[in-house]
């Protein structure tokens, strides 16, 4: 999609990104600094987070937190503990944006490896729902609070062998239309970004045999990620927005 925001669109705002370690949530983190943000990074390599706050202080005067936290293995006690610990450094948040996901396996129903699809589950949909709990007091703190989700093209159309990651994806799309219906008369509204296909690691493991520069790099996708985070789309709520709306679903 093609938007032009303006430079201060995210002055102050204080936004937290899950898997801001690599790929699309590390772009994003860069591009949400550029335009003014204060982030909160969480990723699982406090090691990748270093290098990405390195990278963002090179632009943003910002003070900007790294958020070492596995949602794979974390418990419901420690996503308490992490928001109880955030309250302690921010009063409220502005923005969420949850990005994180695993691929799992790409393969038939009849072979996915059940441990997999549980790990899939965990990260791509327990998780989002543990972190948006937990993190609702906070945001209904900020005066335009947004919550982004990340979906997938085969989150809204199944597709042979995406198995978990597939069925993950349309739980997302679900999770999100339930809280934007639940928060409507709210001033906190949720959606969903379809990336489309992006040059990640991801997607590399996804297609292997593709040519990573027939696909859009992650820079080229932030119109979609600065539009819902900021205020010209305080009017959306309940929708999942393709970033890359000319580009074939099938292929994504
Ligand atoms: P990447 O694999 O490049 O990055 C995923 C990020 O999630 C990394 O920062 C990774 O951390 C983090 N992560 C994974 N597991 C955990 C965990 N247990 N705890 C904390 N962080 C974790 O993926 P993309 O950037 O490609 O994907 C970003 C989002 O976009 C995902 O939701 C994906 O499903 C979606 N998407 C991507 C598409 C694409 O073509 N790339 C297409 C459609 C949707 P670490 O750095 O440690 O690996």
């Amino acid at each position: 999609m093609s938007y032009e925001p303006s430079r201060d669109l995210l002055t102050d705002r204080i936004i937290l990104i899950t898997g801001a370690s690599d790929g699309i949530g590390f772009e994003v983190a860069r591009f949400y600094a550029a335009y003014g943000a204060k982030l909160l990074l969480l990723g699982r390599s406090i090691n990748k987070l270093k290098q990405l706050k390195h990278n963002i202080a090179k632009f943003s005067k910002q003070t900007h937190i790294s958020i070492a936290f596995d949602l794979l293995n974390a418990k419901p006690d420690d996503f308490k503990k992490l928001a109880s610990d955030l309250s302690t450094q921010i009063q409220r948040l502005d923005g969420l944006l949850l990005n994180a996901a695993i691929l799992g396996e790409i393969k038939p129903i009849a072979q996915q490896n059940p441990a997999i699809w549980h790990q899939v589950m965990q990260v791509n949909v327990n998780a989002n729902f543990m972190l948006v709990q937990v993190l609702l007091p906070l945001l209904l703190n900020a005066q335009h609070p947004s919550v982004i989700f990340t979906s997938s093209s085969v989150g809204q159309q199944g597709r042979k062998n995406w198995g978990a990651y597939s069925v993950s994806k349309f739980a997302i799309e679900g999770l999100m239309q339930i809280l934007a219906s639940e928060y409507q008369d709210s001033h906190l509204r949720f959606n969903a970004i379809n990336p489309g296909a992006t040059r990640t690691n991801m997607r590399a493991a996804a297609f292997p045999d593709e040519n990573p520069e027939t696909v859009r790099t992650p820079a080229e996708i932030m119109p979609a990620y600065l539009y819902l985070m900021g205020d010209d789309s305080l009017s959306i709520n309940g929708r999942c927005l393709d970033a890359q709306p000319d580009r074939n679903p099938s292929n994504q």
